[in-house]
């Protein structure tokens, strides 16, 4: 998935930074080493592909049917039917999802399940008992046939989590259908009925045969859960893109300068990211628009993805842009996440966190591939791919967290951390979207230098998709990834992985970047001094909000929450807080007084100079020919 609005800079808050760029010299290595953190043991089981492939006996010939109806959508209910039929024992344990795949959080979907019953086929109600919070244990001794009805309350607005009311319905089957526990890859089918009024349905999940009208089919659970389902009076767009019929669902208001030309833009993205692996896994896709005031983000699903956008998005250069960026992330998962994909990434355990060091490839490489792809389409400049790069590792590298925590850990810890996020997480955390990009950089540079231009890291994603989505019809371990990089590479790069990846070591972006004439220059973000804390205007009330980590206030005893009464003798204000935090020497002696809980405190301070540096990544004066040749690669051309 893609989070909206990811914020690069630390402090974005109402203050925003006026650090521009200086031009200085090239500064070769100009990183300081920081000491390896400990190192993380690459220990990843591998999951019996075969384990859940079996449908137990007792449902063998049988059949398991759902009915999603929405009759009153201003309440925010779906309303849920399962037929089942041939589960010939004496109970059968229905389960809801606690997470849902591509966004790595415990949801507990279960929570808002409610009027769960059962019955026979003949009305006969049947005992239900709740085994454990997302379990219900349904009683048919001796009836295979019965049926379950619940409803569920969907209002959230997200691309990870269910929705409806009075304008349209989004059902993502992970937090709407259960699953009889003994029966995941159990075939199904499912009936929409839509709302009153509304007459259109967009869905991956195929039609069921016999041509019924909103009636569809899933292979097995994990195909209904990850094909999320559109209902309402959206509308709906076509394009075709290598031979490919691809659907727009576009709900809300939006508005296109010129949908031709956004619907040939979008077969030029897609074409441009199918070309990366080279073989099309799809028959059919649909893109799920949600146009909202709050859009944004994006997430992946198997024949699909569904986005969030502003309703103005398509307006500005930039944003259509963007659109088109997040257009190409998630369609790029098709392959890397979905199909490509960890070992602890599929089959799903529906019922707990799935651990893997590697979202770094999955959604940092996912990153730097959509911005590669979008470079290769043809809508950025080489030196405007330059300059994202540039503000990415500028991102990275000023975020103090980026020291303490490896790229593994922050992916293993997604599920407590990364979707978690507090006032102090960026003291203590690096995203592995922004670090796993940069790793993605140096990787394929280093790829391309290795073999001498020959290869790149597009060769990595075509060896994992033939020898292990393909081949042996499972995902990858920790090691299994280091030796395709390997094998593309013609050598190994093992102290590489163990220092950046599983290590909090500073990549070493110049030396990676030299292969290919490229320089990366840095200066001081700004010639002040810095807080190195963020202070919000809140009716009247100056509040700190975040204390960035070795700064000013982090020394100087200031904390979260501490009220500013006074600065330098007077009583705060916008432009005198604004002055204080980005406009001031360093050096310089600054007064507050600040009230912490119920006590006021005096903190005389001495402000330090910004730390933070800008970025900038340039080509060299005079390129040699072999850099000029690696670029080429290196940029896909
Ligand atoms: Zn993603």
């Amino acid at each position: 998935m893609r989070r909206p609005a990811r914020q690069r800079l630390y402090f974005a808050g109402m203050f925003a930074s006026s650090s521009a760029f200086c031009r200085l010299a090239a500064v070769a290595g100009l990183l300081a080493a920081v000491p390896a953190a400990a190192q993380t043991k690459v220990k990843t089981k591998v999951k019996n592909a075969s384990a859940t492939a079996a449908t137990p006996a007792s449902a063998s010939g049988g059949s398991l049917r759902y009915t999603l109806a929405m009759p009153a959508p201003q309440t925010h209910y779906f309303e849920v039917r399962m037929d089942l039929q041939g589960f010939g024992q004496e109970y059968t344990d229905l389960k809801m999802p606690v997470w849902a795949p591509g966004s790595y959080l415990v949801r507990e979907f279960a929570r808002h399940v409610e009027r769960l019953k059962a019955q026979t086929a003949a009305g006969q109600p049947l005992a239900v008992e709740k085994l454990d919070k997302n379990t219900w244990r349904v009683h048919h001794a001796g009836q295979g046939t019965f049926r379950v009805d619940y409803g569920v309350y969907a209002y959230e607005i997200s691309v990870r989590t269910s929705f409806i009311d009075a304008d349209h319905g989004f059902a993502l089957g992970s937090s709407i259908f259960m699953y009889p526990a003994l029966a995941k890859n159990m075939a199904s089918q499912v009936t929409v009925q839509p709302a009153a009024g509304w007459a259109t349905v967009s869905t991956a999940l195929r039609p069921a045969p016999g041509m019924q009208k909103f009636v569809y089919q899933s292979a097995n659970y994990d195909e209904l859960a990850d094909s999320p389902i559109e209902v309402g009076n959206q509308k709906v767009l076509n394009f075709t893109a290598n031979n490919t019929p691809h659907q727009m669902a576009m709900y809300g208001p939006y508005t296109l300068p010129s949908e031709p030309q956004f619907l040939a833009d979008m077969k030029k993205i897609t074409e441009e990211a199918q070309r990366v692996v080279g073989q099309n896994p799809l028959d059919h896709y649909l893109f799920i628009v949600h146009h909202l005031e709050a859009g944004g983000g994006g997430l992946e699903h198997l024949y699909s993805t569904t986005l969030g956008a502003r309703p103005g998005t398509y307006g500005s250069e930039a944003g259509y842009k963007n659109f088109l960026r997040l257009v190409a992330h998630e369609y790029f998962h098709l392959w890397n996440v979905k199909r490509i994909r960890p070992v602890a990434l599929g089959p799903f355990d529906y019922d707990h966190e799935n651990y893997t060091h590697m979202l770094w490839v999955s959604e940092g490489q996912t990153e730097y591939m959509a911005n590669q792809i979008a470079q290769r389409a043809g809508f950025y400049t080489a030196q405007q791919y330059y300059d994202q790069l540039a503000t990415v590792l500028g991102g990275v590298e000023n975020q103090p967290g980026n020291k303490f925590q490896p790229v593994a850990m922050s992916s293993f810890d997604a599920w407590i951390r990364a979707y978690r996020p507090d006032e102090n997480s960026k003291n203590s955390e690096i995203s592995y979207y922004d670090k796993g990009e940069m790793v993605g950089m140096v990787l394929d540079l280093m790829i391309v230098q290795a073999t001498n231009g020959q290869k790149h890291i597009d060769d990595v994603f075509r060896l994992l998709y033939d020898k292990y989505y393909k081949g042996l019809k499972r995902g990858f371990t920790d090691q299994e990834y280091q030796d395709a990089v390997a094998e593309v590479a013609g050598r190994r790069f093992d102290d590489f992985f163990q220092t950046y990846v599983y290590g909090a070591k500073t990549l070493d972006y110049a030396t990676a970047l030299g292969y290919v004439g490229l320089a990366l220059n840095s200066a001081p973000a700004s010639p002040n001094g810095s807080l190195g804390a963020n202070i919000a205007n809140r009716n009247g009330h100056y509040v700190v909000t975040s204390v960035k980590r070795d700064g000013t206030a982090w020394n100087g005893g200031l904390n979260v929450n501490d009220e500013v009464l006074q600065l330098n003798g007077a009583a705060p204000t916008d432009e005198s807080v604004k002055q204080a935090l980005f406009a001031t020497a360093p050096g310089a002696a600054l007064k507050l007084q600040v009230k912490h809980g119920a006590i006021t405190h005096e903190l005389p301070l001495t402000l330090q100079p910004d730390p933070d540096r800008a970025y900038q990544i340039q080509p060299v004066a005079s390129p040699t020919p072999d850099q000029q040749r690696l670029l080429a690669k290196w940029l896909g051309k």
